[in-house]
């Protein structure tokens, strides 16, 4: 296979983007292993094609994929990484749902399964659950706290200020951290940072426009993969500096 000098501006730093991000995707169990080989398969194979393909409109075609894929890396990363968690929020709350349908008087069956919808984010179910529970039997504190707790991220979740459950001054639904106290807000994941679900705009913004302007010729190949490696790296500034995972 012969190395195109032009090809290798598309190709050198995927490859070093690939291998910076597949891994820590599968540290952060975002990826299987099996899917992480894949991953880093299917750079590599793009990589190769679009070197053998490269001086003609389809390898310039396939360069904007490869950079436009490598762009998504930081995205999956971060819209991944609870994917293990999750998963197991999910299994839990599948099993005292089943034993809720089979003993509706279990009182600790709807605490269990009103954790796992706060896990998974899912507040205001969480909130109706905990509620049933409260119902069910004598006043029990530490239901009676995660009630509270989790009706302020149903609030905070919705926009609404919400209520310090240590010291009860009321924050905005903005921060994560009472102004007062400092007591964090423990909202699930992702669904802490409500910019967190928009890293993937500056490369539409970018790509877009560059490629429609590379195919009907008004720019050359080398500026349209510059404007799309400029995208890819304004999601990367995106999750290191705009939405670190840290914010959550
Ligand atoms: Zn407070």
């Amino acid at each position: 296979m012969e190395l195109h000098p032009e090809a290798l501006l598309v190709t050198a730093p995927s490859v070093a983007l690939a291998l910076y991000y597949v891994p820590r995707m599968y540290l952060d169990r975002a990826l299987t292993g099996s899917e992480a080989a894949a991953a880093s398969g299917i750079v590599l194979g793009l990589c190769g094609v679009c070197h053998s393909i490269w001086g003609a409109a389809p390898g310039y075609a396939l360069g904007v994929v490869i950079i436009a894929a490598i762009g998504c890396l930081p995205y999956a990363r971060r819209m991944l990484s609870r994917r293990d968690e999750l998963a197991v929020a999910e299994r839990e709350l599948a099993e005292w749902r089943r034993t809720i349908a089979f003993d509706a008087r279990n009182r600790g069956a709807y605490v269990y399964a009103a954790e796992a919808l706060r896990n998974l984010g899912r507040y205001a179910e969480a909130v109706s659950l905990y509620e049933r529970a409260m119902a069910l039997g004598p006043r029990d504190p530490a239901v009676q706290r995660a009630l509270e707790v989790t009706t302020q991220l149903k609030r905070a979740s919705a926009g609404e200020n919400w209520i310090c459950a240590t010291c009860r001054a009321e924050n905005a639904a903005r921060i994560r951290e009472c102004f007062r106290c400092g007591a964090h807000l423990p909202l699930a994941g992702a669904a802490g940072s409500p910019v967190a679900a928009y890293g993937i705009v500056p490369l539409a913004a970018l790509v877009v426009p560059a490629s429609a302007l590379g195919i009907c010729g008004a720019i050359s190949p080398s500026a349209m993969l510059l404007l799309c490696w400029l995208g890819a790296l304004g999601v990367v500034v995106f999750y290191a500096i705009v939405s670190p995972a840290s914010e959550d």
